[in-house]
């Protein structure tokens, strides 16, 4: 027993001498990406579900990695937000969209923003910047916030939230529900639109009493405040009927469209 152990330490160490090597690896191949701007946006529709007009996309990043092929962020967005890197990364997609967004101004782009970039005092500035330089209006960008972008340092948030909407650039809240939901920053932050996330979206399709309720008072909340709302992750016919019935219009998921390098019409 005591041999097997023995081995079964040896196995976890290797284990993890190979996390921490890959993981070494992986943040030298992110520096290359960031010099060599490896990243490919990918855009999924954001539709109006009573008949599928586009009215906007929300842009994910992937990386064209040259050996692991298009990575998904769940593979280095953690290491991106730990290594600090993860601002670099957002700052080249930003440009990469507001780029798009200049040559091909029909509905709006939703960009992903980091919590951490909150903490600088110049972020709306500089992406208004980048708007001007490229010729985009920022009344078509829209920024993707989760709660925990709302918990640290709140004054310089709400003050960068404030320019940034003067200027037309709306706020979405992301991944509704899911976080502190302390419920007061929604009034405290000029936030126009609400995710409903994915996890209350499935629970549609079985019929469970809850996801309903929980989805209606989601809403409830959302008409009181003055704030749209956008569906995420709607994957079944069945989920599109049972949103429109609670009075959710605008949806986004696979039913409608996958993250794709181009904009669908
Ligand atoms: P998110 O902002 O909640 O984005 C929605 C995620 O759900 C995307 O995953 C999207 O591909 C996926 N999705 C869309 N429709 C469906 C559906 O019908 N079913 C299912 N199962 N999934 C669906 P993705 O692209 O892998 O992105 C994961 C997360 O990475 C995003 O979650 C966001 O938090 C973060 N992220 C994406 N792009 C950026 C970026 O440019 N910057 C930063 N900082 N984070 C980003
Ligand atoms: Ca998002
Ligand atoms: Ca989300
Ligand atoms: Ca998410």
């Amino acid at each position: 027993a005591k041999a097997q152990g023995r081995d079964r330490s040896a196995v976890f160490d290797q284990v993890m001498r190979e996390t921490a090597l890959h993981s070494l690896e992986l943040e030298a191949d992110l520096r290359r990406a960031i010099i060599h701007d490896e990243f490919v946006p990918h855009y999924q529709p954001i539709v109006d579900m009573t008949d599928g007009r586009v009215i906007g996309h929300e842009a994910l990043l992937r990386w064209q990695h040259e050996r692991r092929g298009l990575l998904a962020p769940d593979a280095f967005i953690a290491l991106g937000e730990d290594s600090g890197l993860i601002e670099q990364v957002d700052w080249l997609m930003y440009a990469q969209v507001v780029r798009r967004l200049a040559q091909q101004p029909k509905g709006y782009l939703s960009v992903n923003v980091s919590p951490r970039h909150f903490s600088s005092a110049d972020f709306a500035e500089r992406l208004l910047d980048l708007c001007r330089t490229h010729g985009a209006d920022p009344a078509q960008l829209r920024l993707e916030i989760t709660e925990v972008a709302l918990l640290d340092d709140a004054p310089r948030t709400l003050r960068s939230l404030r320019t940034l909407r003067e200027h037309g650039v709306l706020a979405q809240l992301d991944d509704f529900g899911t976080g502190f939901s302390a419920l007061s920053y929604l009034h405290r932050f000029p936030l126009s639109v609400l995710k409903i996330d994915r996890s209350f979206v499935s629970g549609l399709d079985s019929d469970q009493p809850e996801s309903f309720a929980l989805v209606r008072a989601i809403l409830a909340l959302a008409n009181t405040l003055g704030i749209e709302t956008i569906a995420e992750g709607v994957e079944t016919e069945h989920q599109r009927r049972a949103l429109l019935g609670l009075g959710c219009r605008r949806g986004q998921g696979y039913l409608f469209g996958r993250p794709a390098p181009q904009l669908v019409n």
